[in-house]
């Protein structure tokens, strides 16, 4: 069994017949579960359906900071409202993105607030998207409560050490291994993908070594990143068997176990309570 804790099933660009290709080919792997992650409200309506059309496919529904400039009010309402489905598992992926140009700073860090203070009012996980922003990031969740004893208390703790959950997925985490364990000291779960994978990726793979294994998740943030042998392809969650293999590699631990570990992290994360697809 597999798990794919950062996908995006619905990609705007995929046709209904590609999309269908996809589940196929999802349903033909070792994947149980995937979390189809949304962009914008557009996104999360298609999630919802591909998670309604799918009984191993959960949604994520949030508005991601390249849509900053473009929200409307409005639109935090409609991703309240998408939320409330049985299947809607995480508000995300919300967070701040740093890479790109300077002028809309000001409007993500006020979407990214309002969307950590959603999560808290529904009790349901956050999922992050940081780049280049990898402090304020950390400052602005703990500013908003994400990591308040509060929070904590609304989600068990986790199995093995008994620390506290605050149920905040740090998606394709691309920062340092120090500040990867002060986020799970906080409470913190943290996601890895594609780069562990890379040649260059010596950082991800370094956070993958040292972060213990009850605190990781496994994506692929499909179509993005495919993983190596596969890079620069288009990526698929399939592809997460790469991914898996690595970190097994990173741990020195068997295949099998660590498939098994990253399953049970995020059935328990994203609280899906079936046994498999
Ligand atoms: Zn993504």
């Amino acid at each position: 069994m597999l798990f794919d804790a950062h996908t995006h099933l619905n990609f705007e660009k995929y046709t209904e017949e590609e999309r269908r290709t996809l589940a196929t080919e999802i349903e033909q792997s070792e994947l149980a579960f995937v979390i189809d992650v949304a962009d914008d409200v557009q996104s999360a309506m298609q999630a919802i359906r591909d998670a309604e059309d799918y009984p191993w496919c959960y949604a994520a529904v949030g508005i991601h900071p390249a849509n900053a400039k473009a929200y409307r009010d409005e639109d935090i309402k409609s991703i309240r409202e998408l939320a409330a489905h049985p299947k809607a598992a995480a508000i995300g992926e919300i967070g701040l993105d740093y890479y790109y140009g300077t002028d809309d700073r000001e409007e993500q860090q006020e979407l990214f607030r309002k969307q950590i203070r959603l999560a808290n009012e529904l009790k349901m996980p956050i999922m992050i998207h940081s780049r280049d922003a990898h402090q304020l990031t950390m400052d602005i969740l703990k500013e908003e409560g994400a990591f308040s004893e509060e929070r904590k208390s609304w989600f068990p703790k986790r199995p093995g050490d008994s620390s506290a959950d605050a149920r905040v997925q740090l998606h394709c985490y691309s920062g340092s291994a120090e500040l990867a364990m002060e986020y799970v000291r906080l409470g913190a779960t943290i996601s890895l993908g594609g780069p562990i994978t890379f040649k260059n990726g010596k950082k991800a793979a370094e956070v993958a070594r040292q972060i213990p294994i009850e605190y990781l998740l496994s994506e692929t943030d499909a179509p993005y990143l495919a993983p190596e042998p596969l890079r620069g392809r288009p990526n698929k969650s399939p592809y997460i068997v790469h991914i898996v293999r690595r970190m097994a590699i990173l741990k020195g631990i068997s295949y099998e176990e660590a498939a098994q570990i990253l399953t049970e992290n995020g059935k328990r994360f994203f609280d899906i309570k079936i046994d498999d697809k």
